[in-house]
């Protein structure tokens, strides 16, 4: 991990400002000051713990730390660990797979499609400006190969 993070989430005080400040947090298992105190005592992001991915980067926990400690920083370094050793979970993977085919991070459901069929209307209306979506595609592929066709 980057010095300069070490160095800062050693002055962390365990005032518990970041979690209260966590909006994921409130509704999920994610608990930003372990995962970070975790990462500071072995010096890589705990692969056991899928919780990283529930950080939505609101950045709430960055700014009201009194201590300055850069966390969504930090938390996004740590993810892209985690991909470079063990790529992403299956749940996203699905999920940028879908987005570079379809354009959406969803499937439309069955009765969603079959609506459009009987309205004429493709079954996808790609969001994507001209040329980005290969951009997508190949961003994907590079990172993430097989995901996508
Ligand atoms: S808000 Fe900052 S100082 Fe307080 S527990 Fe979280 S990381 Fe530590
Ligand atoms: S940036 Fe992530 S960890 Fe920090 S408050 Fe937002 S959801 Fe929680």
């Amino acid at each position: 991990m980057n010095e300069e993070y070490l160095r800062k989430l050693n002055t962390c005080i365990q005032c518990g400002t970041c979690i209260g400040s966590c909006f994921s947090g409130k509704v999920t298992a994610l608990n930003t000051r372990k995962i970070l105190m975790e990462y500071l005592a072995k010096g890589k992001p705990v692969k056991e713990d899928d919780t990283i991915w529930f950080c939505v980067t609101c950045y709430a926990c960055q700014e009201r730390c009194p201590r300055g400690i850069p966390l969504t920083d930090i938390l996004i370094e740590a993810r892209k660990e985690l991909v470079k050793e063990k790529g992403l979970p299956g749940r996203l993977k699905n999920a940028f797979g879908f987005l570079a085919e379809y354009s959406a991070l969803v499937p439309a459901r069955d009765e969603h499609a079959k609506l459009r069929e009987e309205l004429g209307l493709p079954l996808y209306h790609s969001q994507f400006v001209d040329g980005a979506r290969d951009e997508v595609v190949e961003i994907v592929r590079k990172h993430l190969g097989g995901v996508v066709r």
